[in-house]
């Protein structure tokens, strides 16, 4: 028996397939409202993860009116997947307010940030491509290859050295060259709100690397983007797509402890992205187990429950204020464990880290000097 009030949601017919989730949150407790970094740090009802289903169930179903004060929340998300760690149904929050934010978008209602990050995508994301030609003169780069490299545009944008450490790293594991992929996964575009362009990115990449046999991916976010977002949309790689860390992690045999690295405290960072969304918790602390001769050193919040950086989800650019201070919440949390270096595997955590003055080194930085081929130092 259908409820006296459910209504259809004829103003954005394009949430119809995401009814049950946003219904789920509009009638519950709020059993995740600690959860959310942007709620916390900002807190508002309407930006807690039930506050941000409800505005998009009611701009659906036409309740309220098609305007920014209730069209915005849906950008007030990281992307996480903490509130899914609290939640009895593992309700899927960020999936559906990325699809929220594309029928908002369709309609003509969404922040004007988030419009200029679909409209310069195609300016922005050439980087990775300018980085590649740079690359290419590494002894370890051939077009060629059967391993695909995807650094990501934000490594490829602002990590030169961590990008360089990438090649290396990533060439050593898999005993051969590698050939470095110049398409973005359209993660900017999932989280702007455009969606239909988001999966055509994702056909692009597909038949970037249809020929390779590997897929070696860098950057959480851009692995996370493949498979839980691109995968659920029905879009296959059609070759095997691995993060980093889990590649490296079958070869720690071949890796040694790095001279210095573990005179102070080194902690492990949890990328949301890595964590909680493709479930990679122990290969990173293998890694830097052997790396350093001990265990890393830990955050109160770690694994399933670590405390986002603040950097996913285009929030530096929707909701900045909000994302320095998760950020600076996540550094605090660092000096009042022990300080010391941080090491991640996530470009906007690296370089969020760094801005609020935190000593952060890229996990490829690890594995690199493990394996003896390591451009710098300790960062
Ligand atoms: S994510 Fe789960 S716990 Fe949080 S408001 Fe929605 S249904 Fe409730
Ligand atoms: S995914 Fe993260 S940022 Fe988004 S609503 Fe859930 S807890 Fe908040």
């Amino acid at each position: 028996m259908s409820r006296p009030d459910d209504r259809p949601l004829k103003r954005l017919p394009q949430l119809e397939a995401r009814k049950s989730e946003l219904e789920r949150c509009v009638f519950c407790p709020k059993l995740c409202r600690t959860a959310c970094p942007v709620s916390n740090a900002e807190p508002r009802e309407t930006l807690t993860p039930w506050g941000k289903m409800s505005m998009a169930y009611f701009v659906a179903n036409e309740s309220v009116a098609l305007a920014p004060s209730f069209a915005d929340p849906a950008w007030a998300c990281t992307g996480c997947f903490g509130c899914r760690e609290h939640c009895d149904h593992k309700n899927d929050v960020a999936g559906t307010l990325f699809d929220a934010r594309s029928a908002l978008v369709e309609s003509g209602t969404a922040p004007a940030s988030a419009k200029r990050v679909i409209e310069r995508f195609s300016e922005k994301s050439a980087v990775l491509g300018k980085s590649a030609a740079e690359l290419s003169v590494m002894p370890e780069v051939d077009e060629s290859a059967p391993t695909a490299l995807l650094l990501g545009c934000a490594y490829a944008r602002s990590a030169p050295e961590e990008s360089r450490d990438a090649v290396r790293a990533t060439a050593q594991l898999v005993g051969g060259k590698v050939s470095l992929v110049k398409v973005c996964c359209g993660a900017p575009l999932l989280h702007a709100g455009d969606k239909k362009g988001f999966l055509q990115q994702g056909e692009m990449l597909a038949q970037a690397i249809k020929h390779k046999e590997l897929l070696v991916v860098i950057d959480a976010g851009c692995a996370s983007t493949l498979r839980v977002h691109h995968a659920s949309n029905g879009v296959d790689m059609t070759v095997p797509v691995e993060h980093f860390a889990e590649c490296a992690a079958r070869e720690l045999g071949r890796m040694k402890r790095v001279p210095g690295l573990g005179d102070g405290p080194v902690r492990y960072h949890d990328a949301c992205q890595l964590g909680r969304g493709l479930g990679v918790y122990e290969q990173p602390r293998a890694l830097l187990s052997l790396a350093l001769g001990r265990a890393p050193e830990e955050f109160d919040r770690r694994r399933a429950d670590a405390r986002c950086s603040g950097a996913g989800g285009l929030l530096p650019v929707t909701m900045p204020d909000v994302s320095k201070t998760i950020a600076k919440a996540r550094v605090d949390e660092h000096e009042a464990n022990g300080g010391g270096t941080v090491v991640t595997a996530c470009a906007s955590s690296l370089r969020t880290f760094r801005k609020q003055g935190a000593k952060a080194v890229d996990l490829v930085t690890v594995v690199a000097r493990a394996l003896g081929v390591g451009s710098k130092g300790d960062g």
